[in-house]
């Protein structure tokens, strides 16, 4: 099966002349062209850039030159993040015929590797959910069990991962989007370090929030991705290079925390049970278990994220104005327009699907004169312990080990309903986040009923290197 390789497998299977990148690319998109229908993980398909990037490598390849791991890779991405000239709707109606006018720096990064570019996931609208299902276009389904949800908001891109159809992804992370959904599909997602990549070309919810990272099979995968996106962008002033390359990785000169915190009342009896084994084997192995307090972190990140990334939020879509780009309201005669402000109302009121207006509304509010220093003022204050809280736990420990969510995937329209259950969903992971750290989610194990369950390592900030090499550590395990 071409299409259940890992990169490295990929790679020298390519090299080796086993398939061309053509027969590669080929493959996948008629796996998703057979399959898809079921699981919708793709919004768009760009099968005529697929299949010119893999003759470009093929013709490298017959000319018996070196080529770099990720070329004539097939991946698919986050429909948030800009490839030039492809549509990029950011699941809103707002974008639905917007094409992108230029390259994400990360797409940029993947092309001059020669990437195969597959198509463009579906997501929650805006990346604002945790289950694929605030898609203005439709909902994306588990492929572990087509009743449940993969995920979100990057469920398109994980469910892709996990169903073969493309060998990587991109997703975003915000409060989670890229772990939460990889550990509902029972696969590998990395949040890199603030800044460690470039947001260039990433549509923006909450700025201070957002990072694009890799969704994949395995963690040396993820580290070859990572590599392959990161480092300064002078696009992105927040951007940096980081200077930790390789920290010498030696089991027993681990000390893994585990937070008491991230053990609540209500948690999935099978995720505790598969997180301490894990814990256990770790410990077997030689790491060192230490306990750590980060008594900040879940319920107050949850309360804090749900204020400071809705803020944000609504800064960032007042451009979605019904006149720059994107959609424009049509007045008719039950709803007239007969001014700019008719314009804004009923493109931004029409655009726009329940839940990214319930954010704008949030954000608006919480920043608004008499409000500001209540709520957003005060979340920021719990951010700045959230930061310090971890920066205490990793004077004991170097990696965090947490669940990487308090359930299994949960079935469509499970909390789709009420918000606030939606929301709890990203109580692990939202504090990574908000101070700024890596933390990958890996699989390990399943539930009774055969759902798959993530771990999290969370790490310094910029040692992505050291939870990516215990991740790997852990498979082997
Ligand atoms: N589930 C979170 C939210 O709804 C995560 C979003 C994200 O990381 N993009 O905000």
């Amino acid at each position: 099966m071409l299409e259940n390789l890992t990169i490295t497998q990929t790679h020298d299977g390519l090299v080796k002349k086993e398939f061309s990148c053509l027969e590669l690319a080929k493959a996948f998109l008629d796996k998703i062209e057979k399959l898809d229908k079921k699981i919708f993980a793709f919004l768009t398909l760009t099968p005529d850039l697929a299949l010119s990037q893999s003759k470009a490598v093929d013709d490298l390849i017959s000319q018996g030159r070196e080529i770099p791991i990720l070329a004539g890779i097939p991946l698919a991405v986050k429909d948030i993040i800009m490839v030039d000239g492809v549509r990029c709707t950011a699941a809103s109606k707002v974008l639905e015929n917007y094409i992108a006018p230029y390259d994400a720096t990360v797409i940029k990064k993947l092309k001059s590797q020669g990437a195969v570019f597959l198509g463009k996931t579906n997501l929650d609208e805006f990346a604002m959910g945790a289950s694929t299902e605030n898609s203005a276009f439709g909902i994306t389904r588990n492929p572990h069990d087509l009743s449940r949800v993969p995920g979100g908001s990057s469920g398109g891109s994980a469910a892709a991962v996990a169903a073969g159809f493309s060998v990587y992804a991109l997703g975003s992370d915000t409060g989670g989007s890229i772990r939460q959904p990889a550990s509902f599909c029972g696969i590998v997602g990395l949040k890199p370090t603030y800044g460690a990549v470039s947001r260039y070309g990433l549509i923006a919810m909450a700025s201070s929030l957002d990072q694009i990272g890799p969704i994949t099979r395995t963690a040396a995968d993820a580290r070859i991705v990572f590599e392959a996106i990161s480092g300064k962008d002078e696009k992105d002033s927040t951007s940096v290079e980081s200077k930790i390359k390789d920290l010498g990785f030696k089991i027993k000169d681990l000390r893994i925390g585990v937070p008491e915190e991230y053990f609540i009342k209500g948690m999935d009896p099978d995720v505790e049970k598969s997180v301490k084994n894990a814990i256990k084997k770790l410990e077997d192995a030689g790491a060192k278990i230490v306990d750590v307090s980060l008594p900040n972190n879940t319920e107050n990140a949850l309360a804090a994220y749900y204020i400071i990334m809705p803020s944000e939020v609504s800064a960032n879509l007042a451009r979605y104005d019904g006149m720059k780009y994107g959609y424009s309201a049509v007045g008719n005669q039950q709803s007239a327009i007969s001014n700019l402000s008719d314009v804004y109302l009923q493109s931004r009121g029409q655009g726009f699907g329940k839940e990214v207006r319930r954010r704008i509304m949030l954000g608006t509010y919480v920043l608004s004169a008499g409000y500001y220093e209540a709520y957003y003022l005060q979340a920021q204050k719990v951010r700045t312990k959230i930061i310090d809280d971890f920066s205490k736990a990793f004077q004991a420990a170097d990696v965090i080990v947490t669940p990487t969510a308090p359930t299994p995937a949960f079935k469509l329209g499970e909390k789709s309903k009420k918000s606030l259950d939606m929301y709890l969903a990203d109580i692990f992971v939202t504090a990574v986040n908000l101070a700024g750290l890596p933390a990958l989610s890996l699989p390990c194990g399943k539930t009774a009923n055969g759902l798959p369950i993530g771990l999290q390592f969370i790490g310094k900030q910029f040692e992505e290197r050291k939870i990516l090499e215990l991740g790997e550590f852990f498979e082997k395990l």
